[in-house]
């Protein structure tokens, strides 16, 4: 029994993403693609694109998206993603009182657990909207945030040609693109970009793994 528990417990361990073990971006060139906004109508056509191509990616969620589609967000988890709090209704965090601040991100903590089991350690403010006190408190909260290195305009783009170029344009090694799984243009525009950013010798990695070695520190930002 003990000898099967123990066999069943290395399969289990030697199935998991090939990535979580083997991608070191230290070693190699890394790249983290980031999907703001859902989980919305054209993610699961987005996870499996990412899928297809051995893609793994980091989620920022909406809390109250999140209690639409809580399969989705489950399934993003499944294949590999990282997961994180995108607050509940998508507010700009700066003027509001601290205690809604907290509301924000306790209740997306909350609606994400519920759905996937998994309790987030990272969030991007909306509209990138950020402060010192925003900082802190998320880091009551226990989160880190994670902000970008690039950004494609993709919701003002809206073209699958423009989008591919910004990201081809932004791509660098250990960056973090900011796109929106919410935006259909591009969902559409994903395979061709999966497909370059390859050819260009890109591991397409979630944030936690691009940070390893950093680990992420509730109440810090990154990159
Ligand atoms: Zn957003």
């Amino acid at each position: 029994m003990v000898i099967h528990a123990l066999l069943a417990v290395t399969l289990a361990m030697t199935s998991l993403p090939a990535q979580a073990k083997t991608v070191d971006c230290a070693r190699v060139k890394c790249l983290a693609l980031t999907f703001d906004d859902g989980p919305g109508v054209t993610t699961p056509t987005l996870l499996k694109t990412l899928d297809k191509a051995g893609a793994k990616a980091t989620f920022f969620l909406v809390g109250k998206q999140v209690e639409l589609r809580q399969k989705v967000a489950r399934q993003a988890l499944a294949q590999g993603h990282a997961i994180g709090n995108h607050t509940y209704s998508h507010a700009s965090l700066t003027p509001l009182p601290d205690g809604q601040i907290l509301d924000e991100l306790k209740t997306t903590q909350s609606a994400i657990q519920q759905a996937t089991g998994l309790r987030p350690k990272m969030f991007r403010p909306p509209y990138g909207d950020t402060d010192d006190r925003v900082l802190g408190l998320a880091g009551e909260a226990g989160l880190a945030q994670v902000m970008w290195t690039g950004t494609t305009l993709d919701w003002q783009l809206r073209d699958t040609k423009k989008i591919k170029a910004a990201v081809l344009r932004l791509a660098k090694r250990n960056g973090v693109i900011l796109m929106h799984d919410t935006v259909p243009a591009t969902v559409k525009a994903m395979p061709e970009i999966l497909k370059e950013l390859k050819k260009r010798g890109y591991h397409l990695v979630t944030v936690p793994t691009l940070l390893r070695g950093k680990r992420l520190q509730a109440g810090v930002s990154y990159p």
